[in-house]
């Protein structure tokens, strides 16, 4: 038997906010909380391992609804090319991996953004050709939402059916230039062999949980990755989504929801209903503010979707869908009427008033750090309906279930920024949380989005993910929530190193 009792300032859940004195966890779940005394005498009777929380206050661990594990990995291995304000910087920093990585059979790349690119435009394969040589380059815009192939990766991949997402440059040709499906496509073609890739994720996983994250909603997981992540434990749990186009595979299979164990489980499918704001690709009821004509336009139609959602619901699966655009809402509500349960919507970043009762019982992940980073353009394209844009508040009012993620590699997946977002967020955009809004959001709240009864509190019953906060996040003046930091994380009971 392994037990572990914890002694200190711990929260257990945050509705209402509620701590004790003490917690005992025994073979990875919490069997008695609050009673000093006889957690102390049950500790001794088990020999267990005693932590003090003397530095620290406990908290249930952080859990990102909606993250991309592989990306994340892909960004941290790969070409970083956040903050890049020019071409000619971004080829120095793919030529510079180049020269450090001189046996990578293909060079991926992650975080540029044409508007803060001094061009003001996104790469084309012409930009990078001569850094990249004969060997496959793919940078991938910040958004996951487009990307630049060099000449060389354009040969290598096969993006056959879709002739609509990759653009074409002013010679006729394609430029290098994908959207949407075809970066996915692009990209599962050129990852890494699963054995590399796995160390990756891995590290990953664990910086993840260092950070404070003790379950995550792995959206996108590529198929190499299945036997490594099955079979390899991690120091973080992983709820997995696959590609909307792996239903036909999972029912040939016969994995149903809730394929796995404690640590990884299979929970269901990513769909994509429309694209982002940042792109002008999210498909709004009326035209962006600063370009008239486009509307953007629906990845998925209401049929598609109801077809999508019956298989998946046939074999306990949720299906996952990437909605932005007021619009592109209205298409996932129609689409999947009478089969809500088995729905989950990411983003949700605009929601119309009328849409509101609509969201009641529905579960929604949201992302406190898009309306951080949409900031700087977010009033030129949506005009007066700024006021639409990132209601997390009105979403709880109105009885949606609602969990807090980061998208990471889209915004970081430190938890506590995001946290802070949330509560404090910006000037003008979107709705504040209370802290014990936001942090029963990141914990039950993000539970029940992804379906999982075992995660989500330190309630007797529940798996014994405890974190150590630098300081108490409902005592400290909001503008600190940022810098709280975690000092140890224990999942299932166990410290991770
Ligand atoms: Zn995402």
């Amino acid at each position: 038997m392994r037990a572990t009792a914890f002694y200190g300032r711990i929260y257990v859940s945050f509705r209402p906010p509620r701590a004790v004195d003490s917690l005992l966890a025994v073979n990875g779940r919490v069997v008695l909380e609050g009673d000093r005394g006889r957690v102390e005498r049950a500790c001794r009777e088990l020999e267990c391992e005693e932590v003090d929380i003397d530095r620290g206050v406990g908290l249930p661990g952080f859990i990102d609804a909606h993250m991309h594990l592989s990306g994340l990995a892909i960004q941290d291995s790969g070409v970083d090319l956040r903050g890049v304000d020019s071409l000619d910087e971004l080829r120095r920093r793919v030529k510079e991996f180049l020269e450090r990585h001189p046996n990578v059979t293909a060079v991926l790349g992650r975080g540029w953004d044409e508007s803060r690119l001094r061009e003001r435009r996104p790469p084309t394969s012409a930009d990078i050709d001569d850094v990249a040589g004969d060997r496959p380059v793919m940078l991938i815009r910040v958004c996951g939402h487009a990307a630049v192939l060099s000449s060389s990766a354009m040969r290598r991949v096969d993006l056959r059916g879709l002739e609509d997402y990759i653009d074409i440059g002013p010679d006729g040709r394609p430029s290098g230039l994908v959207r949407e499906g075809a970066v996915i496509r692009a990209l599962r073609q050129l990852e890494p062999p699963p054995e590399e890739y796995m160390t990756y994720v891995a590290e990953e996983a664990r910086r993840l949980a260092l950070q404070g994250v003790t379950t995550v909603g792995f959206m996108n997981v590529p198929l190499k990755l299945m036997a490594g992540l099955t079979s390899q434990p991690l120091p973080l749990r992983l709820r997995l989504y696959l590609d909307a186009d792996s239903v036909g595979l999972l029912e040939s299979l016969g994995v149903a929801g809730g394929f796995g164990n404690d640590l990884v489980r299979v929970m269901g499918l990513k769909a994509f209903a429309d694209g982002s704001l940042g792109a002008r690709t999210a498909y709004l009821s009326e035209p962006y503010s600063d370009d008239p004509g486009n509307r953007g336009r629906p990845l998925l139609g209401p049929e598609e979707l109801r077809s999508l959602l019956a298989r998946a619901s046939r074999l306990r699966l949720q299906v996952a869908v990437h909605a932005i655009g007021d619009a592109a809402l209205d298409v996932v509500l129609r689409g999947s009427e009478g089969l809500r349960g088995w729905l989950r919507v990411e983003h949700a970043s605009l929601v119309r008033d009328d849409q509101l009762p609509a969201l009641s019982g529905l579960r929604v992940a949201v992302q406190p750090m898009f309306e951080v980073d949409d900031l700087p353009w977010i009033h030129k394209r949506l005009g007066q309906r700024v006021r639409w844009a990132y209601r997390f508040k009105s979403m709880i009012s109105a009885g949606a279930v609602v969990g807090l993620s980061t998208d990471a590699p889209v915004e970081p997946a430190d938890p506590w920024t995001t946290l802070s977002a949330a509560v404090n967020g910006v000037e003008g955009v979107g709705e504040r949380l209370s802290v014990a809004e936001a942090l029963d959001a990141y914990t039950r709240g993000s539970a029940e989005v992804l379906m999982d009864r075992d995660v989500g509190s330190l309630e007797v019953g529940k798996m014994a993910d405890l974190i150590i906060a630098s300081g108490d996040p409902l005592e400290v003046e909001p503008g600190e929530l940022g810098k709280l930091r975690t000092l140890a994380t224990y999942l299932g009971g166990s410290g991770v190193q």
